[in-house]
């Protein structure tokens, strides 16, 4: 590979397509760029002056490299990005074609968006919504063999102001935890800091599968995920697939994604095979948190791009095959301030050692108190499948500190010195942390909240989301934890004790009180499901159920409070979330009960035909042949089962297909989520069980679909 100023080609590109803060700067007018530079650090709305100018810069910019269109790419509740492309070309007065992308097009543009989902929020008549420029996130080129638009990364939001988009609240949660946190640290002595960020780093692992097979598979292409397969007896359980060398074929196509990504200035880093066959991970450095979203965005839209464009089809599914690993994506999440660096990081002086100590505690209670509510957040059809499954963090909500942390914690409790190894650490009420290494911390991987040396890892979030929904509650729930941690050390300071001692009184009592939530052991285990009970932690397993939260007065109040939604914009995300579940669930149960008559029953009926003719014309020269009683009665045998399998298909289908046309007689939208909870999902296990069985039992060149073998053992 050719080197550029010491960097491979592909570091040397990066970031080459984006309209970053270095081409900002090399064009903008200075006082242009200061005060945009501004608007980025405070959140506040660009000038509208300067907004022309930016504007005028940046079309300059994307034609010279090749761009034709720009486009307001925001994320609406869908789940996915959205775009609408428009043309820089216009007319001048005098009737010339001239291009141009104006200050006003730039902050506010006006889609025709009636068709987005805004859970009732937006009325058809009134179906105005506006994307507005995040200027904390760079446009960038999307290019194409032929093409290149210019991408405005937006926010999306009704006339009214409401958040139409998953952008919006992320970034009003970032705020909120600003807020609280740099008023924190300024109680604690850090008046410096003026503004907390958080960080994330996010993990995405997906499967890849031929794409010709997979097309053969209208669950795969309806569902993303198998609805019927019967399990092959080799196939995680040797473990040899994690971290074991990637096949040629992958590398390429991951070369390729990550050469794509570098342009769009997303910092991709790691790349390896996940624990089951066919699937794998990537992992960029994290950035703050609102560009980390968009950028996993990118990263998922680059993956579908690339599988395409190599032969294979990409699945973003949480559970795509029953019975081996689904996927999520690890959430590394930490804070930190403009001055005073990682919160989470436990530094060098008794002061940062302090710091660390109140947002380590801060974000144990969030986590303790908004469990449901964080349960709730990471809800989609996809999950349910994999929370709880033996593989992934269960439905209940912990957080696991590793034995040090753990320890030290302990000893805090309970009021004694920390000391560790004949080494004192607290002294004098300030608590000195011993340099806690990575290999210390975290290697349970069966926690769902992790922290892992210097940042939480929250690792139920499932793979196909938009990080900015998890991200958005937990910033919020910490915000809280944050204030009110604060309010109480004000009170201790209030009655006269000094700061060190008020700070060391209240993380003891607060220590007292999220144990519930610290959780050292087996997070797959039965008996923690047991514990968990006896502690109180709720335990979610369905979305419809972990979504109830959304209905308690003080988890409403908490976003209300801190202005990251309004009571509208939780009833109509409540709204949505339920509406797509019952969706998503509706498509599978049709999809399987399609797969089931027009594909399975028929190669199960000729198989039973080809075994009843041959039971047939063995009886026929039975005689004659002198076949045995016995091996009459071996076929006669063979025959019966499978026409009761057979039997049992029909009948099984036969109820779910009663299921699915009772999902929407009557009843309103939670009981039609509860009715795909607890009708619709066991009818289509139950057909999918019988389906499974017979699959064993018939003649392969019968069965009409690639199997899990055909699927998932290509290399
Ligand atoms: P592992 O597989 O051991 O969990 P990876 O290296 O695959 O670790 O991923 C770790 C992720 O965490 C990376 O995206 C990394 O950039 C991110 N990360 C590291 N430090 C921080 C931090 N302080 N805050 C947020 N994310 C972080
Ligand atoms: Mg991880």
């Amino acid at each position: 590979m050719s080197q550029t100023n010491g960097l491979s080609s592909a570091a040397a590109n990066f970031g080459k397509l984006t309209f970053n803060k270095a081409v900002m700067e090399a064009r903008l007018p200075k006082h242009v760029f200061d005060s945009l530079m501004q608007t980025i650090h405070s959140g506040e709305t660009l000038n509208a002056e300067h907004a022309g100018i930016i504007a005028e810069t940046l079309k300059q910019w994307a034609v010279e490299n090749g761009a034709t269109h720009y486009c307001h790419w925001f994320q609406p509740m869908t789940g996915s990005t959205a775009e609408k492309h428009d043309a820089f070309i216009a007319f001048d007065k005098q009737g010339n074609l001239i291009e141009k992308f104006s200050g006003s097009q730039l902050i506010q543009a006006e889609p025709d968006a009636s068709s987005f989902p805004s859970g009732g929020i937006r009325s058809t008549f009134e179906a105005r919504g506006y994307t507005a420029w995040d200027p904390s996130s760079p446009a960038f080129l999307m290019r194409s063999a032929s093409s290149a638009t210019l991408c405005i990364p937006s926010v999306f939001i009704s006339y009214h102001g409401e958040a139409l988009d998953e952008k919006t609240p992320l970034l009003r949660s970032m705020n909120a935890l600003s807020k609280s946190a740099v008023a924190l640290l300024h109680l604690l002595g850090n008046k410096a800091a003026t503004k907390v960020t958080t960080y994330l780093g996010a993990e995405q692992e997906y499967f890849l599968i031929d794409k010709d097979l997979y097309e053969q598979r209208p669950d795969l292409v309806m569902c993303n995920r198998t609805l019927l397969g019967k399990l092959p007896p080799k196939n995680q359980q040797l473990e040899d697939h994690y971290f074991g060398s990637i096949p040629d074929c992958v590398l390429d196509f991951m070369q390729e994604v990550e050469a794509e990504l570098y342009v769009l200035g997303v910092p991709a880093k790691t790349r390896h095979n996940e624990v089951a066959p066919h699937q794998f991970e990537i992992a960029p450095i994290h950035e703050e948190t609102p560009l980390a979203a968009d950028h996993n965005l990118l990263v998922m839209e680059i993956i579908r791009k690339v599988a395409e464009r190599n032969g294979f089809a990409l699945i973003l599914h949480e559970k795509p095959f029953a019975g081996i690993n689904g996927s999520g994506k690890h959430n590394n999440w930490s804070m930190g301030a403009d001055v005073g660096g990682n919160l989470l990081d436990p530094g060098e002086t008794p002061e940062s050692n302090l710091h660390f100590l109140v947002f380590l505690v801060a974000t144990l209670k969030a986590v303790h108190k908004r469990a449901a509510v964080l349960r709730a957040a990471i809800a989609n059809p996809g999950n349910d499948h994999r929370l709880g499954a033996n593989e992934a963090p269960p439905a209940i909500m912990s957080v696991f500190l590793g034995n040090q942390l753990d320890r030290i914690l302990n000893m805090i409790e309970k009021g004694e010195e920390v000391k560790s190894g004949g080494q004192q650490y607290i002294n004098l009420g300030l608590p000195q942390i011993p340099e806690l290494s990575k290999d210390n911390t975290d290697r349970n991987r069966t926690s769902p909240f992790a922290f892992t040396g210097n940042k939480f890892e929250f690792r139920a979030v499932p793979a196909s989301m938009p990080i900015a929904v998890p991200n958005t509650i937990l910033n919020t729930v910490v915000a809280e934890a944050i204030d009110e941690l604060a309010d109480s050390i004000r009170k201790e300071l209030g009655s006269g004790t000094d700061l060190n001692a008020a700070v060391m009184t209240v993380l003891r009592k607060e220590i007292k009180a999220t144990k519930p939530i610290r959780f050292e052991g087996d997070g797959y285990s039965d008996e923690w499901v047991k514990e968990a009970k006896k502690r109180g932690l709720p335990n979610h397993k369905t979305l419809p159920d972990a979504m109830k939260i959304w209905q308690d007065q003080s988890t409403r109040a908490v976003f209300v409070k801190y202005g990251v939604f309004t009571e509208e914009e939780i009833d109509s995300r409540y709204h949505i979330r339920l509406e797509q579940y019952v969706k998503a669930i509706d498509i599978e149960a049709k999809t399987l009960h399609q797969m089931i008559k027009t594909l399975i029953l028929p190669a199960c009926i000729r198989y039973q035909s080809e075994v009843a003719d041959s039971y047939g014309s063995l009886l026929a020269v039975a005689k004659a042949a002198k076949v045995s009683a016995t091996a009459k009665a071996a076929q006669a045998t063979e025959l019966a089962e499978l026409s009761d399998d057979v039997a049992a298909l029909i009948a099984k289908t036969n109820a779910l297909e009663a299921a699915i046309q009772k999902l929407h007689k009557g009843g309103d939208l939670d009981a039609h989520a509860e009715f795909c909870a607890k009708t619709l999902l066991p009818a289509m296990k139950a057909v999918r069980d019988i389906a499974d069985k017979l699959e064993g039992e018939i003649d392969r060149d019968l069965y009409p679909m690639p199997t899990y073998d055909e699927l998932l053992f290509q290399y």
